[in-house]
């Protein structure tokens, strides 16, 4: 039916005929994980070299410090034994280019999708949109750097993040496929016990 569906279910028997890694553990082989942007040219497997089974990456808009983030960190250490974490935002980010305010104006006037261009957001859908919108914080970005360490700022001061993990912040460059750290926020997420 879908053009998609049939792409992805093609890759996954291909992927399926050659697969030998049935017999992973659950916990990641190399203990630690990644809060990442969901954005389609970030790929952690490759920018940080994974294989399956070795590192847990949550990933959401912006890679920010979301409490569902952190519902998710909380459990890769308390439960999976990750000691490590990777906060990595990057350059383009999506999340730069809207406020709280834009986007619940666009999904009170529709919620289609929406075009950009030099003046900004334009919303020119046909279906019914919504005020629900107003009660989300969208966790906009207006700078990469100070998003990252505001990020590993809130992980760390978390009542239930250990003081042992250290967190390393890095902004990832889609540019050049290069991790840039962001020295302040490694700083901020040096372990305090
Ligand atoms: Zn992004």
């Amino acid at each position: 039916m879908s053009k998609t569906v049939d792409e992805v279910l093609a890759a996954n028997e291909e992927y399926a005929a050659s697969f030998d890694k049935g017999d992973l553990p659950m916990p990641p082989g190399r203990r630690f994980a990644v809060l990442t942007c969901m954005d389609a040219r970030l790929d952690p497997a490759k920018y940080a070299g994974l294989a399956e089974g070795d590192a847990h990456v949550i990933r959401n808009a912006g890679g920010r410090a979301s409490d569902d983030a952190i519902r998710s960190l909380v459990i890769s250490h308390k439960l999976l034994g990750t000691n490590e974490w990777f906060v990595i935002h990057h350059t383009d980010c999506g999340m730069e280019t809207f406020t709280d305010d834009i986007m619940r104006d666009l999904l009170a006037s529709s919620l289609d999708t929406a075009s950009v261009d030099e003046s900004g957001w334009h919303d020119h859908g046909t279906t019914p949109g919504s005020h629900e919108a107003h009660h989300i914080s969208w966790l906009t970005i207006s700078d990469q750097a100070k998003s990252v360490a505001e990020d590993v700022r809130r992980i760390r001061a978390h009542p239930l993040v250990s003081g042992r993990i250290p967190i390393y912040g890095y902004i990832y460059d889609c540019a050049t496929g290069k991790l840039v750290e962001v020295a302040e926020a490694t700083r901020a997420g040096k372990p305090t016990s």
